[in-house]
């Protein structure tokens, strides 16, 4: 028995759309998503999303949906925190999509639903604690916990945690707020700032990816330590360098053989995890 299912992943960049059948696999999209850029004026975006998925085959047997959202994210109001994203602060998300589609919805953040993803279908699949990271233009984290993510006060944010220095590292870090936290030394624009390249265009050789290395292992070793998960997907476009194993033997040198190291490994959804995290929270919104 397969249910269809709506997702939308909305990002800094773009809004993405799909209708998927959902059963015991992993979805399988109807027709292709509906992409639009992420624009000033979100309701009116919202108004032409829902103009074209509307007409995509299977939208009047949609049992329920999802939203990934990017953050910060009121999960509680269902609205977005203060951003930088022009037109987007304070914007009510979920009751905008209510609005507009009347079946059971889940809005999480994007990172907890590509995690819910890779905890149903993917590589983290059946763990009892599961880390996914994100490590691209800044670094996110979702924590599951017998694939449920876990909410608190806000959500976890663990790209922003301290790390130790790497010794020959003088550079002050990138993150606004911190400085050098694991993001501010270890994202995209860290790899910028200090090299003063884009990390597209540095040699795989190029130094700048064992300082990546040393800090993620470093990183990754006080959420191990902290949240002992079973295993710890790492996506994002810094990620698409393969460090993975160079990245778990950092954690288990970090980790000192107190404990386990727990795997490192690439997401299976890769570009696509946020849609299908999406799917992941329709599925959790049409059991409830
Ligand atoms: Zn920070």
């Amino acid at each position: 028995m397969a249910d269809l299912f709506i997702g939308i992943e909305t990002g800094g960049t773009k809004v993405v759309a799909g209708i998927a059948r959902v059963g015991s696999g992993q979805p399988e999209v109807v027709a292709p998503p509906i992409v639009v850029p992420t624009t000033a004026e979100p309701g009116r975006m919202l108004d032409g999303l829902f103009e074209r998925i509307s007409a995509t085959p299977g939208f009047a047997e949609v049992a329920a949906a999802g939203i990934g959202s990017f953050g910060p994210v009121d999960l509680e109001r269902g609205s977005i925190l203060p951003t930088p994203k022009p037109g987007w602060s304070g914007f009510p998300l979920l009751a905008e999509v209510r609005r507009r589609l009347d079946v059971p919805i889940v809005l999480d953040t994007d990172v907890n639903a590509a995690g819910l993803a890779e905890w149903r279908w993917g590589a983290a699949r059946g763990a009892s604690v599961a880390v996914y990271l994100t490590v691209g233009t800044g670094i996110g984290g979702g924590l599951l916990v017998d694939g449920v993510p876990v909410h608190g006060l806000l959500h976890p944010e663990m790209g922003h945690i301290e790390v130790a220095r790497h010794p020959a590292d003088a550079f002050e870090g990138a993150c606004g707020a911190h400085g050098g936290c694991l993001e501010g030394l270890t994202a995209g624009p860290a790899i910028r700032a200090r090299w003063g390249e884009s990390g597209e265009s540095l040699p795989d050789d190029h130094p700048a990816w064992e300082m990546v290395v040393w800090y993620l292992g470093r990183g990754l070793a006080q959420i191990a330590l902290t949240v002992s998960p079973e295993v710890i997907v790492l996506g994002g476009g810094v990620m698409t360098r393969s460090l993975h194993g160079r990245v778990g033997e950092s954690l288990a040198a970090a980790l000192g053989g107190y404990v386990p190291t727990p795997p490192v490994t690439a997401p299976r959804f890769g570009s696509r995890a946020g849609l299908m995290g999406a799917f992941a929270l329709a599925g959790m919104a049409a059991s409830r």
